[in-house]
C-alpha cells in the first residue's frame, strides 16, 4: 500500500490559519492598521462598506514596499520584523508572526498598491484565494492601500455566521478605537457607507480620547500617572459616578498594546471597590509600560492576551495608583484639555470662600474586618424605612406646635399616611392591625395591600401571604406589553413639545439605525441628522420619563448586554432593556391603588411567576408555614 500522508497545499494551510487570526472584519482592520503603525504611518484612513464585509480598505502614508516585499508579503512567515528567534523577546512592533496578510489572501479578494518613497513607479497586486492574479507597475502615492473584498468569500459557512450589520460594525469600531487610542500622534480617520465616523487629527492622550468619546470627557477623567523603575502606569480613569452599565469603556494597554488580562482589570476594580454598585463598570485608559523582556506576547494569535513575569507586584501597583488618583479626585481640579497641567493652577473664584475638603471618619471602621463596611452600609438602608416612620410617628405626635419643620414634616408626614393610612387610622381608634386583616381575609379573597421596605408587594390571600417583588414584577408587565405593541401594527405615539437632538457614540448610532423601526413600533419617533445626530420627535403614549437622553442611552446600553450575554432575538432583547429602564425600581413608595393595579397587571400577564432574567418574581408563605413558626 502507498504512503497517505501528504502536505497541505499552501492555499489550504492558509485558510486553515486564517481561521485563527481573521475571526471577523474588525479582525481584518485590527492587522491591517497594525501594520500601517509599525509602517511608521503618521495618517491612516480606513473606508469600511456594508460593515466590511463587501469592503476594508487602509490607505496609508508609511514606508511602503519594494516590488519583491509587495509579493512577499502574502507568504506565510514572511515578515519584516524578526529575523531570529531572539528578536521575539525584544518586540516593539505589533505584528512579528507574518501570518495576517497570507491569512487574509486566503479567504477574500485582496488588492494591494504600495510605493516607497524614493521609488518613481509603486506596485499594483491583486491576489484570490492566496493566488497572485495580477501585478503591475503603477503610479501611487508613498505609502501602502490594501483592498481586502468580499471576505470569507471561499468560506461560506464563515460568512453565514457573520453577525448582523450593527454588531460587525461595532467592533470594527471597537478596533479602531483601541488602535487609535495608544497612537495619538497619528491621524486617523474612518469611513463607513461613505459616511465619515471619526476624523481625528494628532494630539496628546486625553485630547485623543475626548475626540474619540466627546467632549463630556473632559470632566469625567481623573489622571493616573506613576512610575517605578521597572513599570510605569499612566492614563485615565472615570470618575464613579460616570460608570457604565456595561463593561463598554475599559481599555487597557501594554507597551502600546490593547490587551485583555482580566488579573489586571481586577486590581483596576478592586482600586474601585466601595465606589460603584455592582452593576456598573468604571471607564479606564490604562497604558502600562513594562521592559520588553517582562512579556510573552506569543500565546494568543490575535496577541490581545500576554503572560508578565511581574504580574504579582503590577497588580499591587496598578490598584496603589488609582487609589491614590481617586482619593485625590476631590482636590484636583479638572484640566482643561487643552492647557498643560504642568504650568497650571487651580483658579479660586476671588469672591467665594474656599471649602478645604472634609475627610468622612467612620470611629466604627475597622480594616481588619473586610465586610464592616458592607455591614454598616446594608443595616443603616434597612433599617431607613423603619426610621422614616419612626420620625413621621413622632411629628405627628408633635402635632402642629413645632412650626419652623413644618412644610417638611407635613410633606414626609403625609406620604407615611399616604402609604401606611390604614395603620395610622388604625392606630388612632386602637385597634390591632391584624385582627382586622385577618377577619376580612377569612371573609373573601380580597387582601389588605402592604409594601415592605419600598421593595416588596405583600397581600393577603386566602392561602396565606403573597409576596410579590414589585420591580421584577413591572419589568414583567412593561416587557410583554412592549412585545405586543412592537407586534401590533398601530403605535401609539406624543409628539414632543421640544424635540430633544441627541448625540450618539458611532457604535450606538448603529444600533439605533438598526433597531429604529422597532423603536417606532413602540410610539419612539427618531430622526437622523447625520451619522451621529438623531432627533427625538416622538414617545411612547404612557411614558412620562423625564430624561429621555438617560433612558435610551440605558435601552442601548442593556439591548447591548442582551444581545451579547443571553443571544436574545432582536425584539426580544429590545422589549427586554426598555422594561428594565422604565421599570419601576426597588426602594420606590407605592401607593396602594399603584399596588393594586401591578397585581392585576401582573396576573394578566402570560407568565407572571417569571422574572424576564429567569427568576421569581413572587412567593407565597402558606399559613401552614406560618403555623409552623408558631409551633
Ligand atoms: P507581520 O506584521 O507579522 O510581519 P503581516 O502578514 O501582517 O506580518 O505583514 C507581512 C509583512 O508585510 C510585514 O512584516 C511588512 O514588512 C509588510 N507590510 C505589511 N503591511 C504593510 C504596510 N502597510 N506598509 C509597509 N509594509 C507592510
Ligand atoms: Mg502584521
Amino acid at each position: 500500500m502507498s504512503d497517505i500522508i501528504k502536505l497541505l497545499p499552501d492555499s489550504v494551510a492558509n485558510q486553515i490559519a486564517a481561521g485563527e487570526v481573521i475571526q471577523r472584519p474588525a479582525s481584518v482592520v485590527k492587522e491591517l492598521l497594525e501594520n500601517s503603525i509599525d509602517a511608521n504611518a503618521s495618517s491612516i484612513k480606513v473606508i469600511i462598506k456594508d460593515s466590511g464585509k463587501s469592503l476594508i480598505q487602509v490607505v496609508d502614508n508609511g514606508i511602503g514596499m519594494s516590488e519583491t516585499d509587495a509579493r512577499m508579503s502574502f507568504e506565510r512567515h514572511a515578515t519584516s520584523k524578526i529575523k531570529k528567534a531572539e528578536d521575539l523577546f525584544s518586540i516593539s512592533s505589533m505584528g512579528f508572526r507574518g501570518e495576517a496578510l497570507a491569512s487574509i489572501a486566503a479567504i477574500a479578494q485582496v488588492e494591494m498598491k504600495s510605493r516607497r518613497e524614493d521609488d518613481e513607479l509603486g506596485t499594483f497586486l491583486k491576489i484570490e484565494g492566496s493566488t497572485i492574479t495580477s501585478q503591475e507597475e503603477c503610479s501611487a502615492s508613498t505609502g501602502t492601500t490594501i483592498s481586502v473584498k468580499n471576505l470569507f468569500y471561499n468560506v461560506p459557512a464563515r460568512r453565514k455566521f457573520l453577525k448582523s450589520p450593527s454588531v460587525e460594525m461595532r467592533h470594527i469600531i471597537e478596533e479602531f478605537q483601541r488602535i487609535s487610542l495608544v497612537n495619538n500622534r497619528v491621524s486617523f480617520s474612518l469611513f463607513h457607507n461613505k459616511k465619515p465616523i471619526y476624523q481625528l487629527i494628532s494630539g496628546n492622550q486625553k485630547q485623543r480620547i475626548i475626540a474619540l468619546y466627546g467632549k463630556s470627557y473632559n470632566e469625567r477623567l481623573i489622571p493616573v500617572d506613576q512610575s517605578t523603575e521597572r513599570v510605569s502606569i499612566k492614563g485615565f480613569v472615570g470618575k464613579p459616578e460616570y460608570a457604565k452599565k456595561t463593561r463598554g469603556e475599559q481599555f487597557f494597554f501594554v507597551n502600546g498594546r490593547y490587551i485583555k488580562y482580566p488579573y489586571l482589570h481586577n486590581a483596576i476594580e478592586n482600586a474601585f471597590q466601595e465606589l460603584l454598585s455592582e452593576e456598573s463598570f468604571p471607564t479606564y485608559f490604562l497604558y502600562i509600560e513594562v521592559p520588553p523582556e517582562d512579556i510573552d506576547i506569543n500565546i494568543h494569535p490575535t496577541k490581545t492576551e500576554i503572560n508578565l513575569t511581574e504580574s504579582k507586584m503590577i497588580y499591587a501597583f496598578l490598584r496603589a495608583a488609582i487609589k491614590q488618583s481617586l482619593g485625590k479626585h476631590n482636590i484636583t481640579p479638572t484640566l482643561d484639555f487643552d492647557t498643560d497641567p504642568g504650568f497650571n493652577f487651580p483658579n479660586f473664584p476671588k469672591d467665594k470662600p474656599i471649602n478645604p475638603p472634609m475627610p468622612k471618619v467612620n470611629p466604627s471602621f475597622n480594616p481588619f474586618e473586610s465586610s464592616s463596611f458592607e455591614k454598616e452600609n446594608s443595616k443603616s438602608e434597612s433599617l431607613k424605612p423603619m426610621y422614616d416612620f419612626i420620625e413621621s410617628f413622632d411629628n405627628k405626635t408633635k402635632g402642629e406646635s413645632d412650626p419652623i419643620d413644618e412644610t417638611n414634616t407635613e410633606d414626609s408626614f403625609q406620604k407615611e399616611v399616604e402609604l401606611f393610612s390604614d395603620n395610622t387610622n388604625k392606630t388612632e381608634t386602637f385597634i390591632p392591625v391584624s385582627f382586622q386583616n385577618i377577619e376580612e381575609s377569612s371573609c373573601e379573597n380580597k387582601g389588605k395591600i402592604l409594601q415592605v421596605q419600598n421593595r416588596y408587594i405583600v397581600s393577603n390571600i386566602k392561602s396565606g401571604l403573597l409576596i410579590i417583588d414589585q420591580q421584577k414584577a413591572h419589568e414583567r408587565i412593561l416587557y410583554e406589553s412592549y412585545l405586543e405593541q412592537m407586534n401590533s401594527i398601530q403605535s401609539e405615539s406624543q409628539q414632543e413639545l421640544f424635540p430633544h437632538t441627541i448625540r450618539f457614540s458611532p457604535q450606538d448610532a448603529e444600533i439605533i439605525r438598526e433597531i429604529k423601526d422597532d423603536l417606532h413600533h413602540l410610539g419612539f419617533v427618531i430622526n437622523e441628522i447625520d451619522s451621529v445626530n438623531f432627533m427625538i420627535n416622538g414617545r411612547p403614549a404612557n411614558m412620562q420619563e423625564n430624561d429621555l437622553e438617560g433612558l435610551i442611552e440605558g435601552l442601548i446600553d442593556n439591548y447591548k448586554k442582551g444581545q451579547e450575554d443571553l443571544c436574545l432575538n432582536k425584539k426580544l432583547s429590545l422589549a427586554r432593556s426598555l422594561a428594565i429602564n422604565t421599570a419601576i425600581k426597588s426602594g420606590m413608595r407605592l401607593h396602594e391603588e399603584q399596588m393594586q393595579s401591578l397585581i392585576d397587571n401582573l396576573f394578566a400577564c402570560s407568565m407572571p411567576e417569571v422574572s424576564i432574567d429567569g427568576k421569581s418574581i413572587l412567593s407565597i408563605l402558606s399559613t401552614n408555614e406560618l403555623e409552623l413558626r408558631f409551633k
